[in-house]
């Protein structure tokens, strides 16, 4: 993604009231945040939020958390939220490698990450977010049958996911190569990048992984 510093951004973050400004001290206590028992599944990587909001609008009685670490990219997604009624959604601007500082373990049901930066570099490879660092961040912070659910239009990055996630004790519980010709095309929730891609003609990977039991 390409970033322009927006003037401003980490102090309109910070006084935010759709920002949780210290998502550490809510660590175990998320669902009295939200103030139901809802299950609580979170975005890692939003963007500008398209995809989160929608899944927020749509199934009222799940809660959502969008996080980005880019306070000028998070800033584009507070702008929308301000012309929405939502109840269910909180926002982080923290980096992923500090989530299970946030999360207490078995906290979250279910992580998605949608065209998440490539990093094609091998010497870069530890960054991208289906490495096996992350999936074990993703490992802390899931309950026991939680999943990750990822989407990419990157082939390179989709065949390494295919590879490290089942390296790292997940089970891939389902994947396409074709998202949107595909049965998940039914309920799909598109994100920005994907709606341009998709108006590109190019076509969309997707897999769902099951995190590892406890042994
Ligand atoms: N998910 C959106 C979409 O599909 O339209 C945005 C995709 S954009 C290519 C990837 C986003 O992930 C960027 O906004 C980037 O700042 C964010 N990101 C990358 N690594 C991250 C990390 N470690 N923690 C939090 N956000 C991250």
């Amino acid at each position: 993604m390409r970033l322009r510093h927006i003037q401003g951004a980490e102090e309109k973050i910070a006084s935010s009231p759709y920002v949780v400004q210290d998502p550490e001290g809510e660590r175990g206590h998320w669902n009295q945040r939200f103030n139901n028992p809802h299950p609580i599944e979170i975005e890692v990587g939003m963007g500008k939020g398209r995809f989160i909001m929608e899944l927020a609008n749509r199934y009222p009685e799940r809660n959502f958390i969008g996080i980005e670490r880019y306070s000028s990219v998070l800033l584009r997604g507070l702008e929308k939220r301000e012309q929405l009624d939502l109840k269910n959604i909180w926002f982080l601007c923290v980096d992923a490698k500090d989530l299970s500082g946030i999360f207490e373990s078995g906290e979250v049901s279910k992580i998605y990450l949608n065209f998440s930066d490539p990093w094609p570099k091998d010497r870069h490879a530890k960054r991208r977010l289906t490495s096996p660092e992350f999936m074990e961040v993703y490992r802390q912070i899931l309950k026991e049958g939680g999943m990750v659910e990822f989407k990419t239009d990157n082939k390179e990055l989709f065949q390494y996911s295919l590879e490290s996630i089942p390296a790292s004790g997940w089970e891939i519980a389902s994947y396409t190569f074709d998202l949107h010709h595909s049965p998940w095309s039914v309920d799909n929730v598109m994100t920005e990048y994907e709606a341009k891609f998709a108006s590109e003609g190019k076509p969309i990977c997707k897999l769902a992984a099951l995190r590892p039991k406890e042994i």
